[in-house]
C-alpha cells in the first residue's frame, strides 16, 4: 500500500546543534533525510516504517568540499553533482568522480548525497567502493562531540553500522594520494547509465621501485555490506608490478566475496566477472 503523507512529521533543523538535540531528545525516533532519492523510494511504496523525518538539507555545517591538511573533507550533504564538478576531486580522486558519473542521472546526482549513500548501506550503492580505495575516514557527530570512524570498520553486517540513533555523518576524509599513483573504477551493470551494480570494483595503488607498496581494492556488490578484497590485496603487496601473480590474486579474491543471486545477477556471474575485472585491473596496472 502507498504511503499517506499526512500522516508524516517533517522537521526542518536549522542548525546543527538543533538537528542534534532532537535526535538525542528522542533517539531513533526521527529519521535523517538529506536527498531523500532514497527514503522517498521506500516511503512512496509503502515500506518505510518510520514516519518522523529530520530534514538536514539546510545544515551549512553538512556541506562543502574543503582542503584539511593532507585530507579533502567532503561534508555529508555533498552532492554527486559537486562531486563530479569539483577540480580537487578530478586532482586527486579520479575513481570518485567516475562513481559520482554513474550513479543514477543527473536529477538523482543534483540531490542525492555522498552521507546518504554512505547510510543507506546498500551493498551496491557506488562511492562505497572508491571510498574504501582511497582510505576514507567518516567524521561522526552527536551531542556527545565528534568521533572518526575508518570507512572500512563502518559497515557491520547487511544495513548494520557503526552509527548511534542520536550520531549523524558530518564529513567524509579523504587522504589525498601521495606522488604518481593508480586509479581504477570499474562498474558493471545492465546499462552504461540508470542501473544498480551487479558488480563494482575500484582500486588506488602505489608503486615503488617496480614493486607494488601501496594497494587498496573495494568491492561493491558481491558481500552484505562494501568491502575491503584484503585477502586479493595481501597475495599482491610487496610483488614486482612487471610479474604480478594473477592467478593467486584471482583465487584468494574468492574468500573477500559472498555474493548471492537475485535479480540482477547469479552469484556465480558476480565471482566470475568480479574476477576478470581484478584481471583487467591488473593488466592496466601493469602498463600503467
Ligand atoms: C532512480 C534512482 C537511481 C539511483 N541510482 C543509484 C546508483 O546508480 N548508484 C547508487 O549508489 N545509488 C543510486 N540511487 C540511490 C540514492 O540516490 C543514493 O544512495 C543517494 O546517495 C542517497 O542519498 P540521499 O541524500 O538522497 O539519501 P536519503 O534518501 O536522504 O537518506 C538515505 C539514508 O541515509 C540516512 N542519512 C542521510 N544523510 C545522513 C547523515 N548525514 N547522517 C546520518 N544519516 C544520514 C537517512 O536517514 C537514510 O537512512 C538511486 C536512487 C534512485 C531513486
Amino acid at each position: 500500500m502507498r504511503a499517506y503523507l499526512p500522516d508524516c512529521d517533517l522537521r526542518v533543523a536549522a542548525t546543527l546543534d538543533d538537528a542534534l538535540a532532537l535526535l538525542a531528545a528522542e533517539p531513533g525516533v526521527w529519521t535523517p533525510i538529506a536527498g531523500g532519492t532514497d527514503l522517498m523510494v521506500v516511503h512512496n511504496a509503502g515500506r518505510l516504517k518510520a514516519t518522523r523525518f529530520l530534514d538536514l538539507s539546510r545544515l551549512a555545517e553538512l556541506r562543502g568540499i574543503a582542503e584539511e591538511g593532507d585530507c579533502l573533507a567532503f561534508g555529508a550533504l555533498t552532492s554527486f553533482t559537486e562531486v563530479r564538478e569539483h577540480p580537487a576531486v578530478h586532482r586527486h580522486f579520479p575513481n570518485l568522480v567516475k562513481s559520482a558519473r554513474v550513479t543514477g542521472a543527473l536529477a538523482i546526482q543534483n540531490r542525492g548525497t555522498l552521507g546518504g549513500n554512505i547510510v543507506n548501506a546498500s551493498p551496491a550503492a557506488d562511492t562505497p567502493p572508491s571510498l574504501l580505495a582511497y582510505g576514507a575516514e567518516l567524521e561522526l557527530v552527536s551531542p556527545r562531540g565528534r568521533r572518526r570512524v575508518a570507512y572500512d570498520h563502518f559497515h557491520l553486517g547487511y544495513k548494520q553500522m557503526d552509527l548511534a540513533p542520536d550520531e549523524l555523518v558530518a564529513r567524509i576524509l579523504v587522504p589525498k594520494p601521495q606522488g604518481h599513483s593508480f586509479h581504477y573504477f570499474r562498474k558493471v551493470g545492465t546499462r552504461q547509465a540508470q542501473a544498480i551494480a551487479k558488480v563494482c570494483l575500484a582500486a588506488h595503488a602505489r608503486v615503488q621501485d617496480g614493486v607494488l607498496a601501496e594497494l587498496r581494492i573495494g568491492l561493491g556488490s558481491v558481500a552484505p555490506v562494501p568491502a575491503r578484497a584484503r585477502h586479493a590485496e595481501a597475495t599482491l603487496l610487496g610483488q614486482p608490478v612487471a610479474a604480478l601473480p594473477v592467478a593467486a590474486a584471482r583465487a584468494a579474491l574468492l574468500d573477500d566475496m559472498s555474493p548471492i543471486d537475485d535479480i540482477r545477477a547469479s552469484a556465480h556471474y558476480r565471482s566470475v566477472v568480479t574476477q576478470n575485472v581484478l584481471s583487467h585491473m591488473l593488466r592496466e596496472l601493469a602498463t600503467a
